[in-house]
């Protein structure tokens, strides 16, 4: 069975077909042959990950995912949310990002948190979406130089380290990327009737959370 994951990422895509059972052959966009900018217009996190993932399934035909992932900061009214690659402008810069929320926080008492991941999946006829999410707070200043994106200034719940100071394996543990990728997983085993736990084991702990 084909089935696109929207995205351009060799890396990720690689990641994720691992987890899958041989089965399922995963194709990137440019696969097939999809080379346009797929707008990311929607006001949501799950917004954009269906309007991805719908816009593969409409002019491709093929059974699709697509997956979209922000930083919301309580105090912050959900910023920067959508807008968390380019939050302080479209040079999408990690270091300019981090300064500007840093700065917006500054007189905030509320420091928390959290990242969100939505996974949209257009399947036959079906549309499904699956979240993961990653409670924790924002710090003072970044620490640590693992990771990439806002690690530096986000400690997850439970912990006192960033997530930039955390291993990979540690953050894939817990990351809402991972937990995301958890719950797709298990109903594209459920969807494509597939015995899926027999042919994959330590799913979650695989999924690399790195830059991709
Ligand atoms: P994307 O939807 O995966 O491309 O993520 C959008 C933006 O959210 C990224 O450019 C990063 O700024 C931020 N982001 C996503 N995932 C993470 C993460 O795991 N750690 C830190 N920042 C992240």
């Amino acid at each position: 069975m084909k089935l696109v994951f929207a995205t351009h990422n060799i890396h990720k895509l690689k990641e994720i077909q691992a987890l899958l059972p041989q089965t399922i052959e995963l194709l990137s966009l440019s696969d097939i042959g999809c080379n346009e900018e797929i707008a990311e217009t929607a006001a949501t996190i799950e917004g954009n990950a269906l309007l991805k993932a719908q816009y593969v399934k409409k002019h491709y035909h093929y059974d699709v995912f697509a997956d979209d992932t922000g930083l919301e900061v309580t105090a912050l009214g959900g910023a920067p949310g959508v807008f968390s690659a380019r939050y302080a402008g479209e040079q999408k810069s990690d270091t300019d990002n981090i300064a500007l929320l840093l700065k917006n926080m500054e007189a905030q008492q509320d420091r928390t948190a959290h990242f969100k991941t939505v996974i949209a999946l257009c399947m036959g006829d079906e549309v499904r979406t699956f979240e993961g999410i990653a409670q924790g707070h924002i710090t003072k200043e970044p620490v640590g130089t693992n990771g990439f994106g806002y690690d530096p200034i986000f400690v997850p719940e439970g912990y006192s380290q960033t997530f930039a100071e955390l291993s990979a394996a540690e953050k894939n543990r817990i990351s809402h990327r991972a937990k995301a990728f958890g719950k797709l997983i298990e109903a594209l085993g459920e969807l494509s009737s597939i015995d899926y736990n027999q042919k994959n084991t330590n799913k979650n702990e695989s999924i690399r959370d790195k830059r991709y």
